[in-house]
C-alpha cells in the first residue's frame, strides 16, 4: 500500500456512516487532513510553464510561484509551498 492508499484509507475510516459526530471525531478528521495534505505535498508533481509574456519560467504545479531555472534540477520541493517537484527532462 502507497502513503497515498493509507491515508485515503484512514480518511475512509474516519468519514464513516456508524461515527458518532462530536469535537473528538472533528478534531480526529482534522489530523487526518493534515497528514493527507502532508502525503500530497511529498508526491511529486510536475511543474507548468510559466505565463508571463518575457520569460517562461517553471512554475510550482500548486502555488503557482516562479521557480528559478538556475537551480532548476537541484530544486527538488518548492521554497514557497514546499511541493515536491518533478521536473520534465
Ligand atoms: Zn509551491
Amino acid at each position: 500500500m502507497t502513503s497515498k492508499e493509507k491515508i485515503e484509507k484512514a480518511w475512509e475510516l474516519v468519514n464513516s456512516k456508524h461515527i458518532e459526530t462530536n469535537d473528538e471525531i472533528q478534531l480526529i478528521r482534522y489530523a487526518v487532513r493534515i497528514a493527507r495534505d502532508l502525503v500530497d505535498r511529498d508526491t511529486p508533481k510536475k511543474t507548468e510553464i510559466g505565463t508571463s509574456k518575457y520569460f517562461k519560467f517553471p512554475i510550482c504545479p500548486n502555488c503557482k510561484v516562479e521557480l528559478n531555472g538556475v537551480y532548476k534540477h537541484a530544486t527538488k520541493y518548492c521554497r514557497k509551498c514546499g511541493q515536491r517537484l518533478e521536473w520534465e527532462e
